[in-house]
């Protein structure tokens, strides 16, 4: 590492300093009296978008200050809405000039503070830059803008017989699910927003556009050079804004079934997973929910399953593989003392099974009415997660908090949806100690502090904890050469 490197590191590290994390603070923001950017900026960025694409509103900057998490609303100063990657560089440049702070702000959906503006600044929001362009349905990839929902985009393939499976239960921007590197229900088949991106369009705190695979680039594999792309997934708006992604596409299969599938312990649950991905059965989802939210989901969602550790479960693939790799996993199944799978083979009953899964969130809340919910997420090797449930559930009760849990199961990835009263100070730590020692467990389990939702504010110590002072150096190297003024989404991952 160079002494300019070091040097630069130091000042960031100072600057973060004063940061102090908002992390469930029931305390609102103080209303800044004065704005930070100065009124002939705010006229340049007119000059840029068009007096419609900048706001200075209360209430414009408070909805963007703030996303589905626990953390405090944190207000950018201004929000604008370029509708180019011309004007996004443009506003950058005007932003750098006068060393103010950029937030990409996508849909808002993020589950770790990411869009809080710590040091007020500039919210970009790529809202209005929503078109899909470049699609080639015969090499199965498509190119979009930063405001192209994911529902959005599998509406336009609808007709193509190809779409796009990555899932996070919110219907979040995919440019925004690049940033957080996002994932879902189907990552066991078809992989996280890592695998799936092939190339973006970023603009760089100064104003720069690059194309981390090269402009127009769209192989599926490529062995020239550092990997930028994947270093930009994952960065959290904290590298530069994305400003267009280069996507994988799959062709929709012929054929699908879901089931349901009880268990009298984890361990069983687990064990019929592990067997189940051992034995090489392509399984495209394989969720796993505790007695406590197939319980919450029964309730919210109308259902009948036993309350007992419960699997849903989907196959892809031809009529004729289905037959195969159904018989093989309910064998699997049954052998770990697995109910009968219950069916969902009709488009209705199976849209109706997952809408319940991707409603977990809100079956949790409705088991305490006016509590707030926050959503843990750790990562763990497969082969540990019996354990680490088994003594998480242990903690929750000793804690006296409620936390249903649902995972990812075949990537080793669960979440408790923590319910907490904002308002009672002593929950709100028992939650915040708990989540702590969920991290510090997975870790001490050779896992990760966040499998999908990204380090945000709250997790900076633990991605520390995760990757050590050497890596956490190297990182710290990289953001500052690529944003050497700290400008771009400042207070956030490192
Ligand atoms: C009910 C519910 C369920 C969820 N389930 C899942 C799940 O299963 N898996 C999962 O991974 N996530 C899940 N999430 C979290 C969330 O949907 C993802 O983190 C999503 O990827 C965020 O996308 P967004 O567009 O809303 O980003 P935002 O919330 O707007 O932003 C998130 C972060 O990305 C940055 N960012 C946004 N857009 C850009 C851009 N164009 N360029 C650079 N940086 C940008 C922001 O600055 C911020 O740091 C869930 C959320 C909810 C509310």
């Amino acid at each position: 590492m160079t002494f300019n490197w070091v040097r630069r590191i130091s000042k960031l590290s100072r600057w973060q300093g004063a940061f102090q994390s908002c992390i469930f603070s029931c305390k609102r923001y103080s209303v800044q009296e004065q704005c930070r950017v100065p009124s002939s900026v705010v006229e340049a960025f007119r000059a840029v978008t068009g007096s419609d694409g900048v706001s200075m509103g209360t209430a414009v900057r408070e909805q963007h200050g703030k996303d589905e998490s626990v953390h405090s609303c944190r207000p950018p100063d201004v929000v604008v809405w370029p509708r180019s990657v011309e004007e996004v560089s443009a506003l950058a440049r005007l932003c750098h000039q006068h060393s103010l702070p950029m937030i990409p702000f996508g849909t808002g959906t993020g589950l770790e503070g990411g869009v809080g503006a710590l040091k007020g600044g500039v919210c970009f929001d790529l809202q209005k830059m929503d078109r899909v362009l470049d699609f080639h349905a015969e090499d199965f990839d498509v190119t979009v803008e930063p405001g192209v929902t994911r529902t959005r985009l599998n509406s336009y393939l609808r007709d193509s017989g190809l779409w796009f499976p990555v899932d996070p239960g919110a219907d979040a921007s995919l440019c925004g699910m690049a940033a957080t590197s996002a994932s879902g229900t189907n990552a066991v088949r078809y992989g996280t927003m890592r695998e799936n991106v092939m190339n973006l369009e970023v603009v760089l705190s100064d104003g720069t556009i690059v194309h981390t695979a090269g402009k127009g680039r769209r192989t599926r594999k490529t062995a020239a050079g550092y990997n930028l792309t994947n270093l930009f997934v994952g960065s959290e708006g904290t590298l530069g804004i994305i400003t267009k992604a280069t996507l994988r596409l799959y062709g929709i299969p012929e054929a699908v079934v879901s089931a349901v599938c009880s268990f009298s312990s984890v361990q069983a649950a687990v064990d019929s997973t592990v067997q189940i991905l051992q034995c090489g059965i392509p399984i495209a989802r394989i969720e796993f929910l505790d007695d406590v939210m197939i319980d919450a989901c029964n309730r919210y969602s109308k259902l009948s399953y036993p309350v007992s550790p419960t699997l849903f479960l989907e196959f892809h693939g031809s009529e004729r593989s289905l037959e195969e790799q159904v018989s093989l996993a309910e064998e699997i199944t049954k052998a770990n003392s697995g109910s009968d799978f219950s069916w969902a083979k009709d488009q209705e009953t199976r849209s109706r099974l997952w809408k319940a899964r991707h409603d977990a969130w809100y079956a949790a809340l409705a088991i305490r009415p006016r509590c707030k919910a926050y959503s843990t997420d750790v990562c763990v090797p497969i082969s540990r997660l019996p354990q680490i449930i088994v003594e998480t559930k242990q903690d929750l009760t000793q804690n006296r908090l409620t936390g249903p849990i649902a995972g990812h199961v075949g990537d080793g990835n669960f979440h408790c949806l923590m319910l907490l009263d904002p308002t009672d100070p002593d929950e709100v730590q028992r939650v915040q100690e708990f989540t702590d020692r969920l991290a510090r467990r997975a870790l001490a389990m050779d896992g990760s502090c966040t499998g999908e939702h990204g380090v945000g504010l709250g997790k900076r110590a633990l991605l520390r904890e995760e990757v050590g002072p050497l890596c956490m150096g190297v990182m710290e190297g990289v953001k500052a050469s690529l944003d050497p003024q700290n400008l771009m989404n400042p207070g956030k991952v490192l």
